[in-house]
């Protein structure tokens, strides 16, 4: 794969002035590819040819659309293994996990929108009203380095299925499963034009595509502070943005509750991807018959996980060097703060000297005042808080500027709904419920606007044209 090339209006073209970028693998902390990050030119070939392509795709029926996006999904099973390695390579899962956490469930979103073209043909009548659909235009599809392809998948999978076109900017270091996506595209003979790739700095690429006059869409999945430049720059040509931010989001383990249940769960949940995930329960909230078991289960879970990259190991290196520093620094903080150090810390995982990891670490006698529970540390760091009665679990859950996911073990699921019905979050799961596909994923507060996957991701590429008769 020639990673300095990028992939507009169909062909894989030169950059108009970009440069290289070097992709460190964090387990080795080297370099093992590189690629291309856009310039503005380059942006603007890509917007005009999406432009283009939408003239044509918008006005295909939705049986034709629903064959591609079949076409690119089962091409892009061809190339699971690559792609599971490139983002291993790019951001430190485990290879043994990363086929089935960073790549299968991605191309089952991709999937789940074959079916859902069909919905753009439905008429509402109200009255004299008719209801039409029609895509919004020309989307940007901005992604973070977590779950790379997962990010992808939600957003392109609507778009095309509503028959917008795209400009795909994923972020700097996890850039080349992307690759694969647009090989795929250029095999299967997608139109041109309909998917485009400019890879790319949030400052060059990032900027230019949210002010860009010819899109009408940002999709964008990353921090609180890029998501909020993102809306400042569209905000002059009035297009749409849709935020999936940041979280902080509360585990509430309650009274009478499976305490080993919850720990595991909570646990595995924060410790996978080495806690860089957006949902990741980072904050429990733990009720105080349970508070001494919640700490010593958890302190015996966390320090049963492998840290390493075999494949054993369950907790991989961090993105990043500046990743690492900015983690170590929050638990340098909690440390300051007063907090209890249950199990990990500021030293390194024995025996791994090279490589970006950290020791998994739990702090007990967190106040959720203290910086280290309200700032997405985006580690493997969990707070343990412990609460007196349900009134102030709940009154603690939204103490957060965040509300994008929460989790509740209760002693029966009666218990649980009445405490999920009154969280400020996007999503909540009661004793252990899995995470479904097919829901609207999203947050509320400053975890963002608007949703995807499931009918509400695609409705999101839709606008409604009233024609009244
Ligand atoms: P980030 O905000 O630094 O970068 C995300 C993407 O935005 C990258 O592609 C980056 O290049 C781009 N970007 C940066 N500045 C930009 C700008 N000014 N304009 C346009 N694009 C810009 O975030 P990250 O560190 O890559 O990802 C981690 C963050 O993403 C965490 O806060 C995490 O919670 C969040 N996240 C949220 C969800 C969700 O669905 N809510 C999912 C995954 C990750």
């Amino acid at each position: 794969m020639d990673y300095s090339k990028l992939y507009i209006n169909g062909q894989w073209v030169d950059s108009k002035g970009g440069e290289l970028f070097d992709v460190i693998n964090p387990a080795t902390e080297s370099s093992f590819a590189q690629v291309i990050m856009a310039s503005e030119l380059d942006v603007d070939c890509a917007v005009q040819s999406a432009q283009m392509a939408f003239k044509t795709w918008s006005k295909t029926s939705s049986s034709e659309r629903a064959q591609w996006i079949q076409k690119l999904v089962d091409q892009l099973k061809l190339y699971r293994d690559e792609m599971a390695l490139c983002i291993s390579q790019s951001m430190g899962i485990p290879l043994h996990m990363s086929a089935e956490v960073q790549v299968d469930d991605p191309i089952e979103i991709l999937q789940s929108y074959v079916e859902r073209t069909a919905l753009m043909d439905e008429i509402k009548q109200i009255g004299n009203a008719h209801i039409y659909k029609q895509p919004i235009g020309v989307c940007a599809l901005i992604s973070p380095w977590n779950y790379p392809l997962n990010q992808l998948m939600g957003k392109l999978g609507p778009a095309l299925a509503s028959g917008c076109t795209v400009v795909v900017k994923p972020a700097e270091q996890t850039s080349l499963q992307d690759y694969f996506v647009a090989k795929a595209c250029d095999e299967i003979g997608l139109p041109k034009g309909v998917f485009n790739l400019v890879p790319g700095t949030g400052q060059i690429v990032g900027n230019a595509l949210s002010q860009h006059k010819g899109i009408q869409l940002v999709s964008f999945t990353g921090s609180t502070r890029a998501g909020i430049q993102v809306a400042t720059n569209a905000a002059p040509t009035v297009k749409k943005v849709i935020q999936e931010l940041g979280g902080k989001s509360p585990l509430i383990i309650d009274e009478g509750c499976d305490v080993q249940a919850a720990v595991n769960y909570g646990i595995e949940d924060v410790m996978i991807n080495t806690g860089q995930t957006c949902t990741a329960y980072s904050r429990w909230l733990v009720h105080k018959k349970h508070i001494q078991a919640v700490i010593q289960l958890a302190k015996q879970k966390t320090q049963s996980l492998k840290v390493g990259i075999d494949h054993d190991a369950f907790v991989g290196p961090v993105v990043n060097a500046a990743q690492k520093q900015r983690i170590l620094k929050h638990i340098e903080t909690g440390l300051k703060e007063g907090a209890t150090l249950v199990t990990g810390g500021l030293e390194k995982p024995d025996g791994l000297d090279m490589g970006y990891y950290l020791q998994p670490t739990i702090f007990s006698n967190v106040k959720n005042k203290m910086t280290i529970a309200q700032e997405e540390i985006f580690g493997p760091v969990i707070c343990i808080i412990e609460y007196e009665n349900q009134e102030q679990a709940i009154e603690l859950a939204n103490d957060t500027h965040y509300g994008l996911a929460a989790a509740i073990y209760a002693k029966d699921q009666a218990t649980g709904l009445n405490i999920a019905k009154q969280i400020d979050a996007g999503m909540v799961y009661i004793n252990g419920a899995s995470y479904n596909i097919e829901a609207p994923f999203g947050g509320m507060k400053q975890s963002g606007n608007g949703r995807e996957f499931g009918d509400e991701g695609l409705q999101e590429y839709i606008e409604l044209k009233a024609i009244h008769i």
